[in-house]
């Protein structure tokens, strides 16, 4: 494939980043590629899988001379981040990140954007509950979303160089408004998110169901509960706190449906209950037949990692 950007410099080096580097090395989409994250620890290990050409100990380093920066970093950092590359990013750079949030990361990242760089929010819509630089592979976005949400006036040459580079990693790329995008990532990750650590704080509080009861009797249903309840709590933190509205709207009406389930369980109002797990699953097949995940028991999200530079 050709290479779509001379210098491609990651700033932050967990989950997302590792599969890019593995993704864009895979698809030979990148001339070099440079990264750069807050420990020595995961510096050296970036060094040692050889996830980049050159790992530096600064962003701002890391950002000199890039013709795209990618901020993978939680959503809370951004703000930091963004001051700290602004005086270093390339005239005609593109700027990007991967935050699962979007107005809040806008209003983090955008003032801090000096005129000449083209800020282009995104957000890959695939991940694992895994986090740091040995969780990634080259497969990760290959068949999912990646969304980007162009600031008003956005240059559609710049947008579509972006999408390129997406493209050559497997994603398919869509556009939507940044408010758009955080009610629908509420209603189809976030909440889901917060009802699954929920769920898993439910066994840990119920004293008789002890530690060893629920490792050794999880059923398929708990077990899925407690690989999404198994995520990164830096990730999952700020995407609450920056998400806030639009989750507890989700969250309200979540409440709503849960109230109608139980009375319909109260009352034993069997046709009702069975009328509800029908149009569920209905949307179950709706998102395999998509290809958006597979019938696999693991969800499809057990991919096997495909070697570095592949
Ligand atoms: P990750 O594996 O936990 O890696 C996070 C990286 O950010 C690490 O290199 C970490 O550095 C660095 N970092 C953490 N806190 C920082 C801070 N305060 N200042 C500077 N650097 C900091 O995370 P990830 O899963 O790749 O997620 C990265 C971004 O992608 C997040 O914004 C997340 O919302 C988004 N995202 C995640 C998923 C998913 O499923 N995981 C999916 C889509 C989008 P150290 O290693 O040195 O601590």
């Amino acid at each position: 494939m050709t290479v779509l950007y001379n210098r491609v410099a990651l700033i932050g080096l967990g989950l997302i980043a590792s599969s890019m580097a593995h993704a864009m090395r895979w698809k030979g989409l990148a001339g070099e590629i440079v990264g750069t994250a807050r420990s020595p620890e995961t510096r050296a290990v970036a060094q040692e899988l050889g996830l980049c050409d050159r790992v530096c100990a600064t962003a701002a380093e890391a950002v000199a001379g890039a013709d795209l920066v990618v901020l993978c970093v939680p959503v809370g950092a951004m703000a930091t981040i963004a001051a700290e590359i602004a005086p270093h990013l390339a005239q005609g750079a593109t700027l990007t990140d991967v935050g699962s949030v979007k107005q809040a990361v806008i209003e983090a990242v955008a003032p801090h954007v000096p005129d000449g760089v083209h800020f282009v929010p995104g957000h890959p819509l695939a991940g694992t509950e895994h986090s740091g630089p040995r969780s990634g592979f080259a497969t990760l976005f290959v068949n999912r979303w990646w969304l980007l949400t162009p600031l008003p006036g956005a240059d559609p040459a710049v947008t579509q160089r972006l999408r390129g580079l997406l493209e050559g990693m497997g994603a398919h790329v869509d556009e939507m408004e940044p408010a758009h995008h955080d009610l629908v990532l509420a209603v189809t990750s976030h909440t889901p998110h917060l009802i699954a650590y929920t769920m898993v704080g439910v066994a840990d509080h119920l004293r008789r169901v002890t530690k060893s009861e629920i490792i050794k009797y999880s059923a398929a249903g708990f077990r899925d509960f407690t690989r999404i309840a198994a995520s990164d709590p830096t990730m999952w933190r700020d995407v609450f706190l920056t998400n806030r509205e639009a989750t507890l709207d989700i969250l309200g009406r979540f409440t709503e449906e849960l109230f109608v389930l139980q009375r319909a369980i109260r009352m034993g109002d069997g046709a009702q209950l069975f009328e509800y797990f029908t149009r569920t699953r209905a949307i179950r097949r709706g998102i395999i037949e998509a290809g958006q995940d597979t019938a696999a028991a693991d969800f499809g999200r057990g991919a096997p990692a495909p070697e570095a530079g592949e």
